[in-house]
């Protein structure tokens, strides 16, 4: 699944290595990524992708198949092979062809991706984009026709799932939801206009709208940050004009955004552990901090830690068997039950204050405020029973401080995360990047962002990245052949064009001019 869905878009970063075919070469990743135009070799268990900058070596368990203009077929390795190669014959796929027929084979696959590429990449310009809509939502999109199906067929399920749990339904004057799909965080930023580690946003004011971009790097959170705002939105069906305390609004969002819905079954999973999050909390918890019960119930601000206290306090309620219904009874009468004060606060949505929010939660709960602490103990045992989630919970908490701008806490965790075995790239890049800005930083970035291009070899950012840290070690001549590896990979990522390579190669070439001239 992951696979075909970072196919499409990856490739498009790879094809424009053609613009200065140097070779008919072709080479196809496992992933479904194809690379062209660059000439390949065999090394040992590797296949060489000769770029003028840096040559890149994959292993070849991550090849799908290549050809290389001239050269013999793939060496025959089992005795099948062997026998069949005596006849004339190789493999291709699951069939046995000749030589021959195997690379007319190759092309045509090419080509016919290739002809998909180019359609995809019109597309790509948001003045292009695919407009369709299904019975819910208006979707406008960059995205290829792949994951457009994908994920359209994911909100209506998951609206349809919302319906069903919370009776909700669209009022007729808000019509269907617009929904932007973004192909990356560039075209996101510029055509949403939003900046700065943003994910996806729900616009909940009129004119309603759903925003997200899809990260090549991390596509689970695409999901995840999907839901997370599309759960938003359904939450407004409960309730035309109130707005639910953040604390409980957040909670609420992440506890649905670990929603998983199997296409083939039709069958949702909903009350996973989002295992960053349990990681944020667990991490308070060393340092002696805990969010009171009744300070949660009543809090009437915007704080950070109502994604994880929160998350875990609605976690705990929902997938507790004897609270489960009484919770759910009391986020609908927020909203909805009679006999609630709501008062009319900005945007001139309807708001409940932090005590009355307690009140309703005990009145709904049946329980009196002297319960509180004895709730409060079995929440923590809760939160004592669920496990440290290893390197993958580390890395997704480290990546979420990181994002807010926590630097101290998204170092630890992503160290944490490191050391604990995370071979996620998104890891290794953050942490990288972090370490750079420390006293003697240097040299273990780049050891963490090598590393980084053995997991994502084809990932020009990557490689940038590495040039940059190379180059900010003095060594000038080798940092800027790496960036020229990232540039030759995707020639048109204006990070790299700008930040990157102009910013600070060529500005520094600059300096350096100066300074010499004025020497
Ligand atoms: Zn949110």
């Amino acid at each position: 699944m992951r696979g075909t869905t970072s196919l499409a878009l990856a490739a498009t970063l790879l094809l424009t290595a053609t613009a200065t075919a140097r070779a008919g070469d072709i080479l196809q990743l496992r992933d479904g990524r194809f690379v062209e135009g660059v000439p390949l070799e065999i090394d040992g268990d590797h296949i060489v992708l000769k770029y003028e900058s840096v040559p890149v070596r994959i292993p070849l368990d991550r090849v799908e198949d290549y050809s290389i203009e001239g050269a013999e077929p793939p060496e025959a390795k089992t005795d099948e092979e062997r026998e069949k190669r005596a006849s004339g014959l190789v493999r291709f796929n699951r069939r046995w062809v000749t030589a021959k027929q195997r690379l007319a084979l190759i092309k045509k696959k090419r080509d016919a991706h290739r002809a998909e590429m180019e359609d995809l990449r019109a597309h790509q310009e948001w003045r292009n984009r695919y407009r369709f809509s299904t019975k819910h939502f208006e979707f406008e999109s960059t995205l290829p026709p792949s994951l457009n199906e994908k994920y359209s067929k994911l909100l209506e399920a998951y609206f349809a799932k919302f319906k069903k749990v919370w009776k909700t339904k669209v009022p007729k004057e808000w019509g269907k939801l617009k929904v932007c799909f973004y192909h990356d965080r560039d075209t996101f930023e510029r055509t949403a206009g939003v900046s700065g580690g943003v994910q996806a946003y729900y616009r909940f004011v009129e004119p309603r709208e759903l925003n997200f971009f899809y990260d090549v790097l991390a596509p689970d959170d695409t999901i995840g940050a999907m839901l997370h705002e599309a759960n938003h939105y359904l939450t407004d069906l409960l309730s035309d004009d109130f707005q639910y305390p953040h604390w409980i609004n957040e909670a609420m969002a992440e506890y649905w955004a670990s929603a998983r819905w199997d296409p083939d079954t039709k069958k949702w999973q909903i009350g996973g552990v989002q295992e960053g999050r349990l990681v944020e909390l667990k991490s308070d918890l060393d340092k002696q901090e805990w969010y009171g019960l009744r300070y949660l119930l009543s809090n009437e601000s915007n704080n950070y830690k109502h994604y994880y206290w929160g998350w875990s306090f609605v976690h705990f309620m929902l997938e507790t068997k004897k609270y489960e219904k009484r919770f759910r009874d009391f986020f609908t009468a927020l909203s909805r039950a009679k006999g609630v004060e709501r008062k009319r606060g900005s945007n001139n949505f309807k708001r409940v204050s932090g005590e009355e929010s307690l009140r309703l939660f005990l009145q709904r709960m049946k329980l009196k405020e002297s319960d509180l602490p004895a709730l409060e103990d079995e929440w923590r045992a809760y939160i004592d029973g669920q496990k440290s989630t290893g390197p993958r919970g580390l890395g997704k908490a480290g990546i979420s401080a990181f994002r807010s701008n926590r630097r101290l806490r998204a170092k630890r965790l992503l160290g944490e995360a490191i050391a604990a075995g995370s071979d996620d790239v998104v890891v290794h890049l953050r942490y990288a990047q972090l370490l750079r800005a420390d006293p003697g930083g240097l040299a273990e970035s780049e050891k963490l962002l090598r590393r980084a291009s053995e997991l994502a070899p084809l990932t020009a950012r990557v490689w940038a990245e590495l040039g940059y840290t190379i180059y900010l070690q003095k060594r000038v001549e080798e940092g800027k052949k790496y960036v020229a590896l990232a540039r030759e990979m995707d020639p048109d990522d204006p990070y790299l064009l700008i930040e990157i390579h102009d910013a600070l190669v060529e500005h520094a070439e600059e300096r350096a001019k100066k300074k010499a001239g004025g020497e």
